[in-house]
């Protein structure tokens, strides 16, 4: 059977094929430890669960509106005003199969053949594929480790075409960890806002953030730039939740009502009771985001110290998501040549899984996720160590 050319173009998620290979480990028994976690371990969020299961018991397992309740979309409406400072009106407001739902549905009302999507390298490994089943042409965009691998102006600057169509862009992100504060932000947006490209704003790991920084979304900079910027967000990290696979966005009507059409013939709404245990999430969760962002600083604080004891590895102290990006460069050349033969010697030798950083468009680097307890942080980091000593 001949498939069509689209799917051709595309790879599996290989942070999903890794994950696979330390579970077929698990599975026979061996003490793996899974540092390629893309989700909180953490149980949602109490109030969550029990909306989930009063939903249920109350026959809330009809069809909604294809974009979402509208109880949930005033939650989301409440969510923006209160943490980022944006006032949107519902017809701005769609919830999806889960954010990466919403990010796809947006590249394929806005995307076509010859249209050039700028993507800032390294990363999450969804976006050049989502851009390349829209036949548009992913521009990557190599950021540096001195600059915290944070996109300049000048970098920015150069990639801009008259095709340019978008700029996806992520902070916190996966999988360096870096945010974009206001001011780093303000010198890309004065940029963009003399053009006509439009911002995806990937705002997924907004709570995860540390020493003190605070989350900026771009939209938030000017009501010029709220007009041309969709905001990505959704409940998977935040509250734990990456299974119940509710995500959202929100931005110009015009986009929202495509996106909205285009999910009425695919999807319809997304699950019923998820929604439910959404809105409970959003409006009774703070305290549960605090509980976990405190302890995943614990782990951040103790994945990096110990990286950085181990020769040849170098590691930023990243201020937000839960990745760590480790420079490896100099352990490559001597049997091991790329971060991938690094992250297979790992698996193999030390029973620890990572993600090695070719995937996310940078070679020389493994992604870690501390998406895992404190102990295994430590347990895990140490195999690492004596398995780099053995090289
Ligand atoms: N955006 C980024 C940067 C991610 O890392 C992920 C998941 O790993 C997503 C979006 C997808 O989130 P969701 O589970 O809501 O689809």
């Amino acid at each position: 059977m001949k498939l069509a050319q689209r799917i051709q173009q595309i790879k599996p998620s290989s942070t999903l094929a890794m994950s696979a290979r330390a579970n077929a480990m698990i599975a026979k028994g061996i003490n793996v430890v899974d540092f390629g976690l893309g989700q909180p371990e953490f149980q949602m969020p109490e109030v969550a669960s029990e909306a989930a299961i009063l939903a249920v018991r109350n026959g809330y397992t009809k069809y909604t509106a294809t974009a979402g309740s509208d109880e949930l979309k005033e939650a989301i409406i409440q969510k923006f005003k209160n943490e980022n400072q944006l006032s949107y009106e519902k017809n701005e407001i769609i919830v999806s199969c889960g954010a990466k739902h919403s990010l796809y549905n947006i590249a394929q009302v806005l995307f076509e053949a010859g249209d050039e999507v700028i993507i800032p390298a390294p990363f999450w490994v969804t976006y050049p594929d989502q851009v390349l089943l829209n036949d548009a042409t992913p521009v990557i965009v190599k950021t540096e480790e001195k600059n915290q691998f944070l996109m300049t102006r000048d970098q920015l600057q150069c990639a801009i075409t008259p095709r340019t169509k978008a700029i996806i862009l992520n902070s916190p992100a996966n999988p360096t960890g870096a945010v974009y504060s206001k001011e780093d932000l303000e010198p890309l947006a004065e940029l963009l806002l003399a053009t006509p490209i439009s911002i995806i704003s990937d705002e997924i790991y907004e709570h995860f953030i540390y020493d003190g920084k605070a989350h900026t979304s771009i939209a938030s900079l000017s009501p010029e730039l709220k007009k041309k910027t969709v905001v990505v967000n959704g409940v998977s990290k935040s509250y734990s939740m990456t299974g119940l696979r509710i995500g959202y966005a929100a931005g110009p009507k015009e986009i929202i009502e495509a996106m909205t059409t285009l999910q009425s013939q695919t999807t319809s709404n997304p699950t019923s009771l998820s929604q439910k245990a959404a809105i409970a999430a959003l409006k009774e969760g703070g305290a549960f985001i605090q509980n976990m962002v405190s302890e995943y600083d614990r782990r951040r604080q103790l994945m990096v110290q110990q990286l950085n004891k181990i020769p040849g590895i170098r590691c930023l102290l990243p201020a937000g998501s839960f990745y760590v990006f480790p420079n490896v460069q100099d352990l490559l050349g001597k049997g091991l040549n790329t971060a991938t033969d690094l992250a297979d010697y790992l698996l193999t030798e030390a029973a620890v899984s990572t993600v090695p950083g070719e995937p996310f468009g940078m070679d020389g680097f493994l992604r870690l996720s501390y998406a895992v307890p404190y102990d295994k942080v430590a347990e895990g980091v140490e195999r690492i160590h004596q398995a780099i000593l053995r090289l």
